[in-house]
């Protein structure tokens, strides 16, 4: 066994001329220096004044800056992405909690429901219902053999926006960024996938311009196929490749993760990613409310991808310290389409099952928090609006410190804005929610809300991933990676408010994080790289920076 190499940009260099002006992997647009100007045939084709790559960041951000709208920004933003590469992680790398909303929910669903219309130039690899038993070949035309992390979506569920068919590549896009610009995974490493199986949204389907097949989706043991022949294609062509299912169907999503999970290199963000970003955010409550998490009551509006995969990791944690499995799904009840989730009530999913409980039912949300008093209320339902003033208000009543997590995206689609929850509680809820919200001030004192945004998590798992050739992605991993982000929020970032350390320190979020992931993967013997003798500088130097090689030097 080997540790990886570091990477290496092994890819054929351009020809002479204009071709390294219109590669993004090479282009170093005016800051190509001049004997590189000389020696690589680019005299003449670009203006004479040699920049620096602080010269021109600054340059691109006065014009993000300088844009009406947030669509307009990511089209700009994703444009130099398209040209420029260096540029574009330099830029986000330096400005995360400006450029994140944009590139990233909220602006990315946006951008997705407007796919066919703001298109400029491909990017990511498609694969179509109509490629069935040519996957493993036509993955030979993406141009690099050096993936090692896939995000794939089928565009069922994007964001809380619904079905948007293959408009939904923007996701895979976005989130491979993220690997990128908080863990330092390498652009050449990332490959976003998109399998178009058709859509069920009817304006779609009508629009002239909408990039994907014009057919409804294909579902059952057809669409099974598909999914089965792309996981062994991807394991053909990219061997160990970790792929990460995003934005799936909820029926499709766990079943797909029950499929796959012992037989490859996978997980589902939607599922694990929330479920370890919002644990952290849990422990992180605890500092603030003093209590203990087997002393919690936490009630969920949503039983879906997002609020299963919560309640899955809570209850992981319990039982790590010592609840017997039963007792620990106790603490959690979920609120679904059709009121409280009870014994008696027919038709559960098995998921749904384990936190049906022995109750008499309950139609709606405000009656089951005043039936059950809960410490926490989290909201992953995709509903705007519902935590109301009246239970936000009673969650008040009942905790010194209630614990009110809106986690539904878009920004549209929040349960409830922080200013809500801070006014409405007087300043003592400790709220976070999916999508950014800027700070509120209550009574004088600034309250920052935290963000349970799973880039907080992936990309640091993944890193830990990548960096040992783990053979398998375990729920311990998400556990060790809550923990890990809970334990890095510091004081004066939870005298804020905050339940999760600030963006502007995600690199170190993401080492430690794929530090303590490694440690577990040698743990349990996953690994197919050697461990090194300092795990800590080694991941750092797998980690990418975004600065211009000498391309004079051989
Ligand atoms: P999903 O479709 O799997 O589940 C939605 C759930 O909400 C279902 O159980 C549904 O029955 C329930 N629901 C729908 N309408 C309801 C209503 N009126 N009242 C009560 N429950 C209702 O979706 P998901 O993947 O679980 O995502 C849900 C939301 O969580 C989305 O908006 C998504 O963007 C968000 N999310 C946030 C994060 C994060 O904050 N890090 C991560 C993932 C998902």
């Amino acid at each position: 066994m080997t540790t990886l190499k570091k990477h290496k940009t092994n890819r054929t260099l351009p020809a002479q001329g204009v071709e390294w002006l219109h590669n993004p992997v090479f282009n170093k647009g005016t800051a190509f220096t001049e004997a590189e100007r000389d020696s690589l045939g680019l005299r003449g084709l670009l203006p004479p004044y040699v920049q620096t790559i602080d010269q021109q960041a600054r340059r691109v951000m006065e014009t993000f800056r300088s844009k009406s709208s947030d669509l307009e920004r990511y089209i700009q933003i994703v444009g130099l992405q398209d040209r420029n590469e260096t540029l574009f992680y330099r830029v986000v790398m330096d400005n995360l909690e400006e450029l994140m909303p944009i590139i990233y929910t909220p602006t990315v669903g946006k951008a997705c429901q407007e796919f066919g219309h703001i298109f400029r130039r491909s990017r990511g690899f498609y694969i179509s219902s109509n490629d069935r038993g040519k996957m493993e070949k036509i993955l030979h035309n993406w141009p690099t053999r050096q993936v090692k992390v896939i995000v794939v979506t089928d565009g069922e569920r994007i964001l809380g926006l619904g079905d948007l068919g293959a408009s939904g590549m923007g996701i895979p896009i976005g989130k491979l960024s993220l690997y990128t610009a908080c863990a330092g995974i390498h652009p050449m490493q990332c490959l976003p996938i998109t399998i178009d199986v058709g859509t069920d949204n009817e304006t779609l389907l009508a629009d002239p311009l909408y990039t994907g097949l014009r057919q409804k989706r294909t579902r059952g043991e057809e669409y099974d196929s598909i999914i089965e022949e792309f996981m062994l294609a991807v394991e053909k062509n990219f061997p160990g490749v970790l792929v990460q299912f995003e934005d799936f169907g909820n029926s499709n999503a766990f079943r797909l993760l029950e499929r796959y999970r012992d037989r490859a290199c996978t997980f589902n963000d939607d599922i694990q990613g929330t479920g370890s970003v919002a644990l952290a955010g849990v422990l992180s409550a605890l500092h603030l409310t003093g209590g203990k998490l087997a002393d919690q009551r936490v009630l969920f509006l949503g039983a879906g991808e997002a609020g299963i995969g919560i309640a899955e990791n809570i209850v992981n944690v319990l039982v790590e310290e010592g609840l017997p499995l039963a007792e620990a799904r106790k603490r959690i009840w979920f609120v679904d389409s059709k009121g409280l989730i009870v014994k008696d009530r027919g038709n559960l999913t098995e998921h749904k099952l384990h936190y049906a409980h022995d109750h008499a039912p309950c139609a709606d949300l405000l009656s089951a928090v005043k039936l059950l008093k809960p410490t926490m209320l989290v909201g992953a339902s995709g509903q705007a609006k519902t935590f109301t003033q009246e239970i936000v208000k009673l969650m008040a009543e009942i905790n010194e410190r209630p614990v009110i997590f809106a986690l539904s995206n878009p920004t549209s689609k929040a349960e409830c804005t922080a200013e809500e929850a801070y006014t409405w509680t007087n300043g003592r809820a400790v709220f976070a929610s999916g999508s950014p919200f800027a700070p509120v001030t209550v009574n004088g004192r600034k309250l920052v809300p935290g963000q349970g945004n799973n880039a907080y998590i992936f990309p640091g798992i993944g890193l830990g991933i990548v960096s040992t050739g783990a053979r398998r992605v375990t729920e311990s991993m998400f556990i060790v990676a809550a923990r890990t982000l809970a334990s890095l929020i510091r004081e004066n970032e939870l005298a804020e408010g905050r339940v999760y350390p600030s963006l502007q320190r995600i690199h170190e979020v993401s080492h430690s994080i794929a530090i303590a992931v490694a440690k577990e993967v040698f743990e349990k013997k996953l690994n197919t790289l050697s461990r090194p003798e300092d795990l800590s500088g080694y991941i750092r130097s797998q980690m990418f920076k975004p600065e211009y090689p000498d391309y004079t030097k051989k």
